[in-house]
């Protein structure tokens, strides 16, 4: 049977969209509850259990993409709105589902003689997720748990709600927007009294802090920046912290980052403190290297500094890439017209992996905007479809995400993801260009490991901390002067020229062992909070500040309190740069004289991308480089 893509209907269709969002949401849910009847009506020990386990969570899949994309892209807000409330029910229906006892009860009857190594995988999965869940625990300590997970979601809200309601403003003399671009002084009208007004929002402090030329004017805008939500959130956190420790300790872990590091590539807790131990030693000698030059830099301006702290480091990180080397971003921006780099991210991954991206004017989306693609591998075979929605418009999720519209299974349906950015429609910046090769890479993922037969491998089903390695190693083509020829075009039809592209690479590269150690200062943070409990979270946080980070902190400041990862990733903030040395051992497989050898980029799709979640993610780049990952090549990377 030949599989096809859903019909979506047209853009001003409204009635068509609800009835889509209702066959793509609440019919779904209500399959997933009848299997999960089903499940229960079994006698104890058939293995049908994990045949319906796989039927529950593909409706359940479909649910998920459907009222999470619609929810953040659909012009209609009445729309928007049914498909934020169909998120929450499939949410509801999740966490119900994993403490069911009679279902958990029906799963871990399941005999094991006779599974092959895939079932096998998802049993141990699913049975994980229930006593992650708490679900064989006695009645007492369930109740609990409850109790546990509600006031964490609570306080884990509220940590949010006070950064984004505590935006501070502070102000600073005029003559402080001197270095300033145009668009920004002429958005910060001057006072009666001399004075601007910048706010703690990042479009505000960010180019500031980048851009003016007044360090004192800098120092009080950082100050403001690093104090937001305190004091209220150090109150916050200390709660959170415990109310997470308490609920791993329950489970049987020896405390938060043992629960949270379990389910991820770096297995404990104590694996976090090593790795970032062993990248601040590995980035040492670079983050000198580049401190140095920034001192000395800095010193032309104030003579004698001793020590950058932190209200200066964008500032001269920013001076030294200008004034070194020389890259004028008005320059390059004409290189990357929309129109020419989409299509050349298409003739790029297909060259590289394989495939053919067919172009489907006809298909209807959600918007006129939006371009829709069917993907078929070379031989012609239909692997799925892709959307690409790539420009702003009110009421659209305001970052740059891929998101999925369904998770393909083998023999049952087709992968569709669509990918969501907001860049505009003429020119491009270089680093959106990058942005856009790092987000097709989650895409890739998504639609190249949708033919499983369990929707628990389907896409990018692996461990958290690898989920961006394939993404990370793709903005490599983005940065490569003979894949940018290609595309990267000006008007009259020249090629971007090869040195203009070093120029911009070593100009990106410039303070690499800075960042490393800044990132790793915010990943012990992250780490040691919740390992320790510490009583007073200032101290610590400035104590972690001079072990790890390069520049000073400012004295008296709680930069804890506005550090909104603390939240989502909890202990685990070092996933973004444990990804990244993988990435970099993932591409040290390519010829960079060759990036299009197709032998290395096959034996990539199929082992790593293809596979999806149906290994551990160790054992997938083991298969595709033949030996363990290792960090040499980020090491080497950073000391280049
Ligand atoms: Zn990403």
């Amino acid at each position: 049977m030949t599989l096809s893509p859903l019909a979506l209907p047209p853009a001003d269709d409204t009635a068509g969209w609800s009835s889509l969002l209702e066959a793509r949401t609440a019919v779904p849910l209500a399959e997933a509850a009848r299997t999960a009847d089903a499940l229960r009506a079994l006698e104890p020990g058939e293995a049908g259990a994990l045949v319906l386990w796989n039927d529950l969570h593909v409706a359940l899949a479909n649910a998920f993409a459907a009222s999470s994309l619609l929810s953040q892209v659909h012009p209609d807000p009445a729309l928007r709105e049914a498909a934020e409330s169909a998120e929450q029910d499939a949410n509801r229906f999740r966490t119900a589902l994993m403490l069911d006892t009679e279902v958990f009860a029906r799963l871990d009857a399941v005999p094991r003689q006779g599974l092959d190594a895939g079932a096998l995988r998802v049993l141990d999965d699913a049975l994980r997720g229930f006593r992650r869940a708490g679900v064989d625990r006695d009645d007492e300590t369930r109740e609990r748990l409850r109790v546990l997970g509600e006031r964490e979601d609570d306080l884990a809200q509220a940590f949010g709600r006070h950064i984004r309601d505590g935006a501070r403003t502070t102000r600073v003399p005029a003559t402080a927007l001197d270095g300033l671009p145009g668009d920004y002084v002429e958005a910060h009208p001057v006072d009666a009294d001399g004075t601007v007004a910048i706010t703690t929002d990042y479009p505000d402090t960010h180019p500031f802090l980048t851009f003016s030329t007044d360090a004192d004017a800098r120092r009080t805008v950082m100050a403001a920046f690093l104090d937001l939500a305190w004091p209220e959130n150090d109150e916050v956190l200390r709660e959170l912290l415990a109310v997470r420790d308490e609920r791993a300790r329950l489970l049987g872990y020896d405390g938060w980052p043992d629960y949270d590091a379990e389910v991820k590539m770096i297995g404990t807790g104590p694996a976090i403190a090593e790795f970032i131990d062993r990248i601040t030693h590995d980035a040492t000698a670079a983050a000198e290297r580049d401190a140095a030059v920034l001192l000395e830099r800095a010193r032309l301006d104030h003579p004698g500094l001793e020590r950058l702290d932190v209200s200066c480091a964008r500032f001269y990180t920013e001076a030294v890439r200008r004034e070194r080397y020389d890259v004028d971003a008005q320059q390059v921006r004409r290189y990357f017209d929309f129109t020419r780099v989409r299509q050349g991210l298409l003739d790029v991954t297909g060259r590289l992996f394989g495939l053919t991206w067919t172009p489907v004017d006809d298909a209807p989306t959600w918007h006129d905007e939006v371009a829709a693609y069917d993907v078929a591998l070379a031989g012609g075979e239909q692997l799925g479809r892709i959307y690409l929605d790539l420009h702003p418009r009110a009421g659209k999720y305001n970052h740059a995400a891929q998101f999925d519209l369904v998770s393909g299974v083998a023999g049952r349906q087709l992968p569709e993801g669509v990918l969501v950015c907001n860049f505009g429609r003429g020119l491009m910046e270089h680093s959106e260009v990058v942005t856009l090769f790092h987000e097709f890479g989650h895409l890739l993922h998504h639609v190249l490991a949708g033919r499983h037969e369990w929707v628990r491998f389907s896409g990018v089903a692996t461990e958290w901390d690898f989920v961006e390695a394939p993404s990370q190693m793709l903005e490599e083509w983005a940065w490569d002067d003979g894949v940018l020829a290609g595309f990267a075009t000006d008007e009259e039809g020249r090629a971007i020229p090869a040195e203009l592209v070093d120029q911009m690479r070593a100009a990106e590269e410039f303070g690499k062992g800075v960042h490393a150690r800044t990132q790793m200062y915010y990943a012990s943070v992250s780490y040691r909070f919740h390992a320790e409990l510490p009583a007073d979270l200032t101290a610590r946080s400035l104590e972690l500040s001079e072990q790890y980070a390069v520049w000073a902190a400012l004295p008296g400041s709680h930069f804890h309190c506005g550090f909104g990862h603390l939240g989502g990733y909890t202990s685990a903030y070092y996933t973004y740069m444990w990804s990244l040395v993988i990435a970099k051992d993932l591409f040290s497989a390519f010829d960079t004289r060759d990036l299009f050898a197709p032998e290395v980029a096959l034996r990539y799709r199929d082992r790593v991308l293809a596979a999806g979640g149906s290994k551990d993610a160790a054992d997938l780049v083991e298969d595709f480089l033949g030996r363990p990952y290792e960090p040499t090549a980020f090491t080497a990377w950073l000391e280049r």
